[in-house]
């Protein structure tokens, strides 16, 4: 049986990926399951899939996360360490799905147990990429994109030399706002900022993906994972997000992966590698389908694209920056403390400010360090955002 633990178990992605290992239940030994506050799906999940441990990040919520457990033989614990304690149980495959810089570390303790680690949180690849790298290799660990774009680039390079890769193109689906006026932007909400037109995903990414911080993020991510110039790397926009990245070679070809909008390909795809299984996803109907269309992403409406250029420009800790500035800009927007459009000028402006961090040398960047960036970072966007 294989060890598994799932780190974000409640989420979107912590979801499907249960719904994957639920069909197949025997195959399976659950070390750990980890959530937030849904305190009744995690204790649902831990019961049914018999795990040794399952883990809120809320230290006000124990008693509800054992009185939920009760007699069930798993094991309750809370907080941050309950959390980094669990992460460092041995398994074998464990799937990172935290939201935010608060997944890195869970990622890497289990790196450091040599575990398979599918990464969902694209956060660790930006913060830290060339630490997760370093941390994979020197404890024989393997470390598999879960992104769909990075899978599909993944999947595109096997048997290719990567000297021969010229460029790797990842597609936007636009979100939300892909075709509304400029001047209405300014006016958008959280709550239809968070309604995706093709992904079912975390209100977080979702709104991420309207204002493409989310591929800026991504951008980043591809950067890191396949060691690429960022000149390598360009960002189409596909409204019917079924091309997810495509691998340009010197020759001239194309190498495309399509699916259908469902993270339980890429996913699956992590938990079989290097094995191909069938999965419970919708098969193509290129017929019905009809047809597929491109855009060049306008930097006027989705400024967070130029900034991920700047920031892969800037090197040093900026990537760490440039998340944690993200996440407080987030913030501030869901809470009605700026508006919509204002999100990029405190990650551009908290960048200018902590400027002095960017150039040390990436290859020697300590977790210390990385979360030092990380909360200068958000101190300042906090005070950035507040003088709105
Ligand atoms: P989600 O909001 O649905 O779930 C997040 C999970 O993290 C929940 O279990 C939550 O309880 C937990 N969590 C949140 N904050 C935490 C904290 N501070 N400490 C510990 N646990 C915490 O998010 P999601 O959409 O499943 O996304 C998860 C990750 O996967 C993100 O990094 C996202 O960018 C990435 N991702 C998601 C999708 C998708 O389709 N949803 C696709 C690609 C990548
Ligand atoms: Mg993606």
């Amino acid at each position: 049986m294989r060890r598994i633990s799932i780190f974000g178990a409640t989420g979107s992605i912590g979801q499907n990926t249960i719904d994957l290992i639920a069909r197949d239940r025997d195959a399976y030994a659950v070390v750990a399951l980890t959530g937030g506050r849904n305190i009744a799906q995690l204790a649902k999940d831990a019961r049914a899939l018999r795990a040794q441990v399952a883990v809120t990040a809320h230290d006000d919520l124990l008693p509800e996360l054992r009185e939920a457990l009760a007699g069930s033989g798993v094991q309750a614990a809370a907080g941050r360490a309950a959390l980094i304690e669990a992460a460092s149980r041995p398994a074998d495959w464990v799937m990172s799905a935290i939201v935010g810089a608060a997944g890195l570390e869970p990622g890497l303790r289990a790196l450091e147990q040599g575990a398979t680690l599918a990464l969902a949180n694209k956060e660790s690849m930006v913060c830290a990429g060339p630490l997760m790298l370093r941390t994979a290799q020197a404890h024989g660990a393997a470390l598999l994109p879960v992104d769909s774009e990075h899978s599909a680039v993944f999947q595109a390079l096997i048997g290719e030399d990567m000297a021969a890769v010229e460029r790797v193109i990842i597609t936007a689906s636009g979100g939300a706002f892909r075709d509304w006026p400029l001047e209405d932007l300014a006016r958008a909400t959280p709550e239809q900022a968070a309604t995706h037109p093709n992904w079912d995903m975390g209100q977080r990414i979702t709104i991420d993906s309207a204002s493409m911080f989310n591929k800026a993020l991504e951008v980043i991510e591809t950067r890191e994972f396949f060691a690429l110039d960022p000149e390598q790397i360009e960002v189409v926009v596909h409204p019917e997000s079924m091309i997810h990245a495509l691998v340009g070679f010197c020759d001239g070809a194309l190498m495309a992966h399509v699916g259908p909008p469902d993270m339980r390909h890429a996913i699956g795809f992590a938990l079989h590698h290097p094995q191909r299984r069938a999965l419970p996803v919708e098969r193509l109907d290129l017929v019905k389908l009809g047809q597929l269309t491109f855009r060049e992403p306008c930097e006027t409406r989705w400024p967070a694209l130029r900034l991920a250029r700047e920031v892969m420009q800037a090197g040093g800790l900026s990537g760490a920056i440039f998340n944690a500035a993200k996440e407080v800009a987030l913030d501030q927007f869901i809470v009605g403390q700026i508006p919509f459009t204002r999100m990029a000028g405190v990650v551009e402006e908290t960048l200018s400010c902590l400027s002095s961090h960017a150039g040390h040398n990436r290859d020697q960047f300590t977790l210390d360090m990385i979360l030092q960036a990380d909360h200068l970072a958000r101190h300042t966007a906090r005070d950035i955002g507040g003088r709105n």
